[in-house]
């Protein structure tokens, strides 16, 4: 960001104001777990900017959720949402838990303790939650069910990535994936990339790298690695989604697919592919790997898996960085959808959806390639500049700053 306010020389005064969240809200949630006794769990919600719209953005379950990764995610979704041109700030929740680890019942409990702490600063024209790791449509259920109770009105608009039939909207689940791929299709227009040519690796395979590697394979990409928490799995020859997904669904690991060969995670980001698309956890392109990787271009689906010393030398290897607030704006543009929907109570088809989608997101795509040639920026830094951009107008018109 800072390089992007030296870029557009940026008054100094919004930049002051960009740099912290508007609010912080910390809370601690008593949980009855199955075998009778009290849990105490902390939970965070940071709404980092309302100057576009209300703040936006998914609640994480994770070990390691802490209030700096809240913090800053929550500065990533407001640069997300004004890369992609959506009338939202942005925000983010959390819960310190280990989901796995929990039964249903629990993870309900929990889920429900979350919206009741946090219900005062929430809204569907304040703040409006959505899924993130480890949360889910049955999540969403449960806040949406909780929020309307505190309501006492039906509130479908308050959060999106809502199941089909109760506010959901059509294309939600995969929409992060879809996207993903129409950045990396554009990436391969600008690099003169024939698509039918690219080998693809995805590190990662939850909600948003299943997809990505299904929906690459659709386009015609060879995808020739995927990886889990566990390792991943390398077939020179592509693979076939279908079979893979499946083979995955019933074994839960993608280890022992036929054909393919076990690889580690360190291996696969290391691979010789047209695209490697890091869809897993942040901080996972680091100074200590960043020089092993061969890939023509890197399409961010996780937030912030670079650090800015791997930026540098992927910047010096002349490695093509379509970064994580353009390339993984899909989901959210989604939401984006599904509030409208709420709030008109009129559904769209799925055709609409991702016709709607991918229009925005090659919107976008330009938008940044062209401020990275005018301002000779990365597309990083560019994306920034962008989403300052769109902020720096309204902030000084309502005398923000
Ligand atoms: N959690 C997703 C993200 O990081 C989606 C957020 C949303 O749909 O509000 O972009």
């Amino acid at each position: 960001m800072e390089a992007a306010e030296k870029a557009m020389k940026l008054d100094k005064g919004a930049a002051a104001i960009i740099a912290e969240p508007e609010r912080i809200l910390e809370v601690h949630i008593p949980v009855r777990m199955d075998d009778g006794s009290v849990k105490v769990f902390t939970g965070y919600r940071a709404q980092h900017s309302t100057v576009l719209g209300p703040a936006k953005g998914g609640v994480r379950y994770h070990p390691s959720v802490n209030l700096d990764e809240v913090k800053t995610l929550s500065f990533w979704m407001t640069c997300k949402c004004a890369v992609a041109g959506l009338p939202y700030g942005g925000g983010k929740g959390g819960i310190i838990c280990d989901p796995s680890k929990m039964s249903k019942g629990e993870l309900e409990r929990m889920t429900r303790g979350y919206i009741d702490k946090i219900a005062p600063c929430i809204g569907e024209k304040l703040d409006i939650p959505a899924p993130d790791m480890n949360t889910n449509g049955q999540v969403m259920a449960w806040m949406m069910d909780e929020y309307s109770k505190i309501k006492s009105q039906y509130e479908p608009g308050f959060i999106t990535g809502k199941p089909l039939g109760m506010g959901g909207s059509e294309g939600r689940t995969a929409a992060t994936g879809v996207g993903i791929v129409v950045a990396a299709l554009e990436a391969m227009k600008v690099k003169k990339v024939d698509p039918k040519k690219a080998t693809i690796a995805v590190q990662g395979y939850g909600n948003v790298g299943s997809w990505t590697a299904k929906v690459f394979a659709q386009k015609g990409c060879k995808v020739v690695a995927v990886s889990d928490i566990n390792g991943g799995i390398y077939n020179a020859k592509g693979f076939d989604m279908k079979k893979l997904d499946a083979y995955y669904n019933k074994n839960k690991t993608l280890k022992g697919f036929p054909g393919s060969k076990n690889i580690s995670n360190a291996e696969l980001l290391a691979l010789p592919v047209t695209v490697l698309a890091p869809c897993a956890m942040e901080l996972q392109l680091v100074k200590e790997n960043a020089d092993k990787v061969r890939a023509k271009m890197i399409v961010e689906g996780a937030n912030g898996p670079t650090t800015p010393d791997a930026d540098k030398v992927f910047d010096k290897k002349g490695i093509f960085v379509v970064p994580d607030i353009l390339a993984n704006g899909g989901g959210v543009t989604v939401s984006y959808f599904e509030w409208v929907q709420n709030l008109y109570r009129f559904f769209w088809d799925e055709k609409r959806i991702v016709e709607r989608q991918t229009e925005m997101m090659q919107k976008a795509f330009k938008k940044v390639y062209e401020t990275s040639k005018e301002y000779k920026v990365s597309m990083r830094v560019a994306a920034y500049i962008v989403a300052l951009n769109a902020m720096a107008m309204p902030m000084k018109m309502r005398g923000i700053c």
